[in-house]
């Protein structure tokens, strides 16, 4: 339903912040992106859904999104007041706090009222909105700030749902909130992708998270995907170095955090990546060839990797 070619986001004319990535999302299927700070991964998302400013600008690539109904759609190529009507209805955004989604000045219900008539829907839906994600309807009638701040993350995700998308994409959704509330949300996601059926781009730090909800997983360091496959396998057998430092960076109780504790070292300076492979500086297996030849994706029993060491056991 979605498939991304070469998409490349540059923050000057220099910056590429994002380097030729494609992937593809099937109907109802959870995509997991994970990098460190600084790997892409947001700027994959606001280029994504349209949502980045200058100076970042998409240079190249598609973004074809081919809707419940109707003819297939560049994302790259439509125009801001097609895009308005696009949004919420075929592909909705959760950010990191919902209090960019949502107006501290408007009680709950009515922002939920503005969305559903500006897509011409009925509001008669909110409360079975607000129960689909555990919030009691009556909690309509509060502010945001009323709320503590995993209901306003719930709230964002039923209003994101609220003209039921087909394509949903999520930037680190959980991390406001705590552990307990992490899970409970999460699992919520789970449940409703399945009843619902629209498919997700759920963008995180945290691989271990990933490795309980997504079907498929992407990971980018430097602006590129480095891995791509099926979340299972890449669970127990990474086939990039990254990867398998993003598996072991967290302690068995994980708390939400960006250093990681695996891998040596911090993400390259993207105005002057490493030659060769951009892990390069920070690998420990790395080989001889590897801070001169830069290393391109390969598949190798449906997995995508980009390293020189072509997936022998890590
Ligand atoms: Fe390490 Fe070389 Fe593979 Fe890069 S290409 S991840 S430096 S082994
Ligand atoms: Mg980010």
């Amino acid at each position: 339903m979605l498939e991304v070619e070469g998409l490349t986001v540059q923050y000057g004319e220099a910056v590429k912040a994002c380097v030729d990535v494609s992937f593809t999302l099937a109907k109802g299927e959870i995509l997991g992106v994970v990098g460190e700070s600084g790997s892409g991964k947001s700027t994959l998302i606001t280029a994504l859904t349209r949502l980045q400013r200058p100076p970042a600008r998409t240079t190249a690539g598609r973004i074809i999104h081919h809707p419940r109904d109707g003819e297939p759609v560049d994302l790259v190529a439509l125009s801001e007041r097609e895009l308005r009507r696009y949004r919420w209805t075929s592909l909705s955004i959760v950010l990191q706090s919902a209090m960019d989604a949502l107006n501290p000045l408007m009680r709950l219900g009515d922002q939920f009222a503005d969305v559903l008539k500006a897509h011409g829907r009925s509001v008669e839906r909110i409360p079975e909105l607000l129960s689909m994600v555990g919030i009691a309807p009556e909690r309509a009638r509060a502010y945001p700030h009323e709320l503590s701040g995993g209901t306003r993350q719930r709230a964002a995700i039923a209003l994101a749902l609220a003209c039921e998308p087909d394509l949903i994409v999520m930037d680190e959704p959980t991390t406001a909130v705590d552990v307990v509330m992490q899970r409970l949300i999460i699992q919520q996601i789970v449940k409703l992708r399945r009843e619902l059926g629209f498919a997700l781009v759920f963008v995180t730090h945290d691989l271990p998270l990933l490795l309980e909800v997504a079907d498929r997983i992407a990971v980018m360091y430097a602006g590129r995907i480095v891995e791509i496959g099926d979340a299972a396998v890449m669970g127990h057998s990474p086939q990039h170095p990254y990867t398998k430092g993003l598996r072991d960076a967290f302690p068995p109780l994980r708390a939400a955090r960006e250093r990681l504790l695996g891998i040596p070292g911090s993400p390259p300076d993207l105005r002057d990546p490493p030659k060769g492979c951009a892990f390069h500086p920070r690998c420990a297996v790395r080989l001889a060839v590897c801070d001169e030849v830069e290393p391109v994706l390969k598949d190798r029993d449906g997995r995508l990797t980009a390293c020189h060491l072509n997936g022998a056991d890590l």
